[in-house]
């Protein structure tokens, strides 16, 4: 072909971190033949099915569009109207004020983390490591510069804005996180609010994981800091927890106050994207009532309980970790000084347990492992029985 293609795909990891895994796991289970099932504590999807009352309302979205009354086409690009509402008033409960036109549905988190850099210039984006892959990916695929910001185990994994010269910057922050489950204080919260203000630059803060928190010190929204909508967006889904990773849907908040942040979105969107879909958003919509909400919390709890269990395992074995609280993810350190992957093939080859080498989500992550609790209870205990034998 005699085309030019995006040389910055050149900068790239070769092969996505999941395919690495799903190979090995392949291998190992060609050799052993299927002698002990492998438990899975590796990928982040969720396990549980959705809610009844999500599914009903999506049956009855589906009819709806087989009559001449009920059926629509192209939606508003922003989303429903009624799910932007919805989402506008559980903002209200978390005491941050968000117009409905200050929300924008989408297909998930996923897609709006990859696309935002598409609004900017020549800029710096300021991305922690170990992170959540699609940051520092979208970074480079995009061709602009990156600062990555290393944390380790002497702050609990969580990136500060200490040292940082004053530079405007596209800072990447998640909490609770993914990988290392690590949660941020309402007070430290506040330290990045501070620094992007001072500094003039914009917070991407990924609350996909917010479903999970539990502690009323942990904020569930950047919004919930004051200054924040001069300095921050939101990105959130519906995926964990409320179980959507299949269905697809999720928002981001740009509020108005932050232009021409709030304008350049909407004007990409309307060129790159026709709205997601009326039956996912119908779904959503039940996930915020107050049966969904209920129901979602099962879940999570479900998830949390898990992850309890995981620590408890851990704490045992004097394996240091943090997260497993407030989170879906458990980020320990491998033992015996084992790198990543060693740790990964060695319980993998002992234990039958897959789980995730933390050098995949960044070389800050050498050395360190995820588990995930998104996995059967019974899985869970059976893990734990395994570590036991081999830990
Ligand atoms: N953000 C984080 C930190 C994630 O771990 C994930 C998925 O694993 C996402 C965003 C994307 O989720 P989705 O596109 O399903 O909303």
């Amino acid at each position: 072909m005699q085309l030019n293609f995006n040389e910055n795909f050149e900068r790239m990891e070769k092969r996505y971190l999941f395919s690495e895994i799903t190979a090995r796991v392949a291998a190992y289970k060609s050799r052993e033949g299927g002698s002990q099932k492998v438990i899975s504590l590796g990928i982040g999807d969720v396990t549980l099915p959705i809610a009844r009352c999500v599914a009903n309302e999506m049956a009855r979205a589906a009819e709806e569009m087989a009559t001449r009354e009920g059926f629509c086409g192209y939606g508003e690009t922003r989303g429903l109207h009624e799910l932007r509402g919805a989402i506008s008033s559980r903002y209200k409960r978390l005491g941050a004020h968000l117009d409905e036109d200050e929300i924008f549905i989408n297909d998930g988190s996923k897609s709006d983390l990859g696309n935002i850099f598409d609004i900017f210039g020549d800029i710096e984006a300021l991305i922690p490591s170990p992170a959540y892959p699609v940051y520092l990916d979208a970074c480079t695929m995009s061709g602009k510069r990156a600062r990555i910001l290393e944390t380790s185990a002497k702050n609990g994994f969580l990136p500060s804005p200490e040292g940082l010269p004053k530079n405007p910057f596209l800072i990447f922050l998640c909490s609770p996180n993914n990988p290392t489950g690590a949660t941020f204080s309402r007070e430290e919260l506040c330290e990045w609010v501070d620094f992007a203000l001072c500094s003039g630059s914009l917070i991407i803060f990924d609350a996909a994981y917010e479903g999970f928190v539990r502690s009323e010190k942990i904020p569930r929204s950047i919004f919930e800091i004051s200054g924040a909508k001069d300095c921050a967006i939101e990105v959130c889904s519906f995926s964990k927890n409320a179980g959507f990773t299949g269905i697809r849907c999720g928002w981001s908040v740009i509020p108005r106050s932050l232009s021409p942040v709030h304008e350049l979105w909407s004007r990409r969107q309307a060129t790159k994207f026709n709205g997601a879909s009326y039956i996912a958003q119908r779904g959503a919509i039940a996930a915020l009532s107050r049966e969904g909400e209920r129901e979602s919390f099962l879940r999570t709890d479900y998830y949390l309980k898990n992850a309890k269990i995981l620590a408890e395992a851990l704490k045992e074995k004097e394996i240091w970790f943090v997260g497993g609280e407030n989170s879906p993810y458990l980020w320990l350190k491998c033992p015996n000084g084992m790198k990543s992957w060693t740790f990964f093939d060695f319980l993998l080859e002992h234990a039958g347990i897959v789980g995730t080498p933390g050098v995949g989500f960044g070389e800050g992550g050498e050395g360190y492992f995820r588990f995930s609790s998104f996995a059967s209870r019974e899985d869970v205990l059976e893990a734990v029985v395994r570590f036991n034998k081999w830990l």
